[in-house]
């Protein structure tokens, strides 16, 4: 159902506009690797084997479970330090977040939008990730 809902996604919503340096995207980030969301410091451990451009992040937990992760790059003024050699994650967003759980982030310089709806025939289950998905990332039933 995960790779399903990507796909659909892909097909559903486009991203438009740009990025106002606002440096949001660099705070509290959701990530995924390999498309699965990093919510358990053993994955993120497993990851940090064969990427170190993802030893920036810092995880933030509740509990035992990651929450999110801070970036050590970000700096005080909203910029990346290390903007040339930023990790792959880092290049995908805004567009990570139709194949992944991350979100746009508020106040981003970037919208998603809807090019058609699903087909009356797709499962309920379907329809209730997209509302969903259009629910977390604010996007407006009539896409203004
Ligand atoms: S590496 Fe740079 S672009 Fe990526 S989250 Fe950190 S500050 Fe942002
Ligand atoms: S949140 Fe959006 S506008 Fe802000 S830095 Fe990231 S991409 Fe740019």
């Amino acid at each position: 159902m995960k790779w399903c809902s990507r796909e659909v996604k892909w097909l559903l919503f486009f991203v438009e506009g740009s990025c106002k340096s606002t440096g949001n995207c660099c705070e509290s980030i959701h990530i995924s690797y390999d498309y699965k969301p990093i919510h358990s410091l053993s994955f993120f451990q497993s990851i940090l084997k064969k990427d170190v451009t993802m030893a920036r992040f810092s995880p933030v937990f509740s509990g035992h479970t990651i929450r999110h992760f801070d970036c050590r790059c970000l700096t005080e003024d909203r910029r990346c330090s290390d903007y040339d050699s930023r990790p792959v994650f880092c290049r995908q967003y805004p567009y990570s977040v139709l194949y992944s759980d991350a979100v746009l982030h508020q106040n981003c310089g970037y919208v998603i939008k809807k090019r058609f709806d699903l087909p009356f025939f797709s499962s309920v289950s379907l329809k209730n990730t997209m509302i969903i998905f259009q629910f977390n990332n604010r996007i407006s039933v009539n896409n203004t």
